[in-house]
């Protein structure tokens, strides 16, 4: 048996209805005329409720916009945070961190990357990597050296439009590389006003909480009680194990259940992965787990070639073991 992951991912589909659980849609990372951003922060929020979000960050550069700042419809919750670039020590591009629920600004540019996520974290804050792909981020360059993480953004909007939108790839070896577990963000990164149509309502993160409340939905992203999606919606997520003892031909199974997909795929640590593809659409699909695996994450791509990434799900404590 191979060394447990580190860090703890909640399943949110086991997460149930009963005891006060909902989903909520919302988008982490967003700018406004605070920084580099076209819209006004209000006339961004504006933008993410008439769209039918429950949640929003209005992540400018350098500085914190103050949720008190805008109105809010009741039930809508905003995160307050900011996007923070403190030096990057270690030979690659200056960083680019998601840093939510944060209370004081600080001068992050002239603060050494650990420094910068000491300090989110002691405000409770949680400092998700922003785009390493389009930052050509090197995870055992410039990341492997810092610790305090909460996640990293697998997917955002603007960095499809050039070309490097996707960091699963980052995500992966980064898992690899430190054998902890990451839960993923899909974020728009929106810049631009939503009539451009190029950066705004495309990638979002569903989050399983029982309060509407920034603090709440802020622990679950970072307890990974979530996934992320530009337009599939994945419904339920279930690991069985036989309860056979000693009965090594009946590995443990993961069932999928989602809205119509062209493809799903079983991504893990091992090398191997496993996906369905029928030429036709499905909704559901069963994999089993290899025994030498220590984590699996899913990826549903639908007809559209949009896709939702779970989290990963950590197979080391698994019953079988
Ligand atoms: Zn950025
Ligand atoms: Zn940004």
């Amino acid at each position: 048996m191979s060394a447990a992951p580190t860090g703890t991912i909640t399943n949110p589909f086991s997460l149930p209805d009963s005891e006060g659980y909902t989903w909520l849609k919302g988008n982490l990372h967003s700018h406004t005329t605070n920084s580099d951003g076209q819209p006004s922060p209000q006339e961004r929020l504006d933008g993410y409720v008439g769209q039918g979000y429950d949640y929003l960050c209005l992540s400018d550069h350098h500085e914190i916009t103050r949720i008190d700042t805008v109105q809010a419809p009741d039930d809508f919750v905003l995160v307050q945070g900011a996007e923070l670039h403190p030096d990057n020590p270690f030979g690659g591009q200056r960083h680019h961190f998601v840093c939510l629920n944060l209370s004081e600004d600080m001068d992050a540019e002239k603060m050494p990357p650990q420094h910068v996520i000491d300090e989110v974290n002691r405000q409770g804050g949680a400092v998700f990597l922003a785009h390493p792909h389009w930052s050509s981020i090197n995870v055992m360059r410039d990341v492997l050296p810092l610790t305090g993480f909460a996640g990293i953004e697998v997917f955002n909007t603007t960095c499809r439009c050039a070309g490097r939108g996707e960091s699963s790839v980052h995500w992966d070896d980064w898992m690899q590389q430190q054998n902890r577990l990451y839960p993923a963000l899909a974020n728009d990164d929106s810049h631009a006003l939503e009539s451009a149509r190029r950066d705004t309502y495309q990638g979002w993160t569903w989050v399983r909480v029982k309060e509407r409340t920034g603090a709440a939905i802020v622990a679950a992203l970072a307890a990974g009680a979530s996934y992320a999606s530009t337009g599939p919606e994945i419904r339920d997520i279930q690991i069985r194990c036989s309860d056979r003892e000693g009965d090594e031909k009946t590995p443990c199974e993961a069932t999928v259940a989602c809205s119509p997909a062209q493809r799903i795929a079983a991504i893990s640590d091992s090398t191997g992965t496993e996906y369905h593809q029928h030429g036709e659409l499905f909704e559901t699909a069963t994999f089993p787990l290899r025994a030498n695996s220590r984590w699996v994450r899913f990826e549903i791509v639908d007809q559209r070639g949009l896709k939702a990434w779970s989290n990963p799900f950590d197979l080391t404590g698994l019953a079988r073991a």
